[in-house]
């Protein structure tokens, strides 16, 4: 009874937060089809009327290639008139982002409190998820804390795996580095959820955790996480504060030491790409580049989890040179979306990184990868953008099932090609 209360209190809490930030703002999608076009969406990003709904360097924004913005409620008027003067066609992908905002909390609000793996859960659920998960299933998770958060929430990993008494080949895998990207905790949940299901029967999922271990971090960015809920819906960044600004927070995807912040990442503080004081410069980046070179020897492949655009990407993005084992990487790219279609015809993309999506510096798959582990993969779950980072809860179960197919196939190549 008090403990239902609670938990209702909480989440009346984080609901009635993230108040009015994006009231009337719009996400339009567009494509740059000359210059002046171009040099149009750098202006109104430099005076922040706009943003890149999908964070990069606009200075490395193309023609010809579609591109999402979120349009500040005050300028959208101003926006579209100025669009259409420069004959700029765009489409609307998002009317009011506040109001889905709202209708997310209040779904969240409304619903009744079992572990429910198709909704969306704050930190303090998952935290207490990861010790009965745990606790419940001794033979194959157990719960470690690689490290704290900048405001000292523990980082969690759960180890799931059979228990064999010796080091197995094992794959990392992390969820929650950008804050906001919600199905991306979900998925790992739903994963060590999947492990636990099937363990003991006759599944692919089994057969590779009898062989190998899933290192699994549910969320990274901890604190990030908490904010999202809490405070604003949209927020990417860690929450550590910044030397000489008010501007809070560093990409964690963007500080690690890979080409650190080189190409496609920001020196300002106050960017959503900003790559941090010096790699490695925050803690939950720390942790977990500490806890994969601790066991290096024993990771086969790096897998992490974000959203959106359904791409499956690998190394490189700090630039267009390709990896050693480019072919190799590009063919189970393209089995494992294959294998993801196969299950709701949701299409997935796939190439390196800095090739389908953007260049990008001192990202976590890069930084792995130059480490030595040769199979290196980001996820970029649903959907294209239509919901963007505010993906309905109605689409965690098949986004999470579709998305084993990709992942156990993965597994199964690494666990046939260890090295
Ligand atoms: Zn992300």
């Amino acid at each position: 009874m008090h403990t239902l209360l609670l938990l209702g209190l909480i989440v009346a809490v984080a609901g009635s937060a993230s108040a009015e930030l994006y009231e009337g703002d719009k996400v339009l999608r567009l494509t740059a089809e000359n210059d002046l076009h171009l040099q149009f969406l750098r202006n109104v990003s430099h005076t922040g009327k706009a943003e890149l709904w999908h964070p990069h360097s606009i200075d490395l924004v193309t023609t010809e290639k579609a591109m999402d913005f979120r349009v500040a409620a005050d300028w959208v008027s101003d926006i579209q008139a100025e669009l259409e003067k420069i004959g700029l066609k765009y489409e609307i992908l998002t009317e009011n982002l506040q109001i889905l905002i709202e209708n997310q909390f209040d779904r969240i609000r409304t619903r009744s409190f079992s572990y429910d793996y198709s909704s969306y859960h704050n930190w303090d659920q998952i935290e207490s998820w990861t010790a009965t998960i745990a606790k419940e299933n001794p033979n194959l998770i157990s719960r470690l804390v690689i490290g704290q958060s900048y405001e000292g929430r523990n980082i969690y990993l759960l180890q799931v795996g059979k228990r064999t008494g010796s080091p197995k080949p094992a794959i990392f895998m992390d969820c929650g580095t950008h804050a906001r990207e919600w199905i991306s905790p979900a998925f790992c949940q739903w994963f060590v959820k999947e492990a636990v299901r099937t363990y003991g029967t006759r599944s692919p999922l089994n057969s590779i955790v009898n062989e190998m271990d899933f290192l699994v971090i549910p969320v990274v960015n901890v604190d990030g996480y908490v904010y999202s809920w809490t405070e604003d819906r949209l927020w990417r960044k860690t929450r550590s504060k910044n030397f000489n600004s008010d501007c809070v927070g560093t990409d964690p995807n963007r500080n690690f030491n890979a080409e650190w912040c080189t190409s496609g990442s920001s020196r300002n503080p106050c960017s959503s790409i900003y790559c941090g004081p010096y790699a490695e410069s925050e803690k939950e980046v720390k942790a977990v580049a500490d806890f994969i070179r601790n066991h290096s020897s024993v990771i086969k492949a790096y897998l992490t989890i974000h959203s959106y655009a359904q791409k499956c990407l690998f190394p490189y993005s700090y630039t267009y040179s390709l990896a050693f084992n480019d072919n190799e990487l590009a063919n189970l790219a393209q089995n494992a979306v294959q294998a993801l279609k196969s299950l709701y015809g949701t299409e997935y993309t796939f190439g390196s990184g800095s090739s389908s999506m953007y260049l990008a510096s001192g990202g976590s798959d890069d930084w792995a990868y130059d480490l030595g582990i040769k199979y290196s993969f980001t996820f970029e779950l649903r959907d294209t953008g239509k919901y963007g980072f505010l993906l309905p809860e109605t689409q965690i179960r098949p986004t999470c099932e579709e998305t084993m197919l990709a992942i156990n196939y993965i597994a199964t190549y690494v666990l046939n090609h260890l090295y």
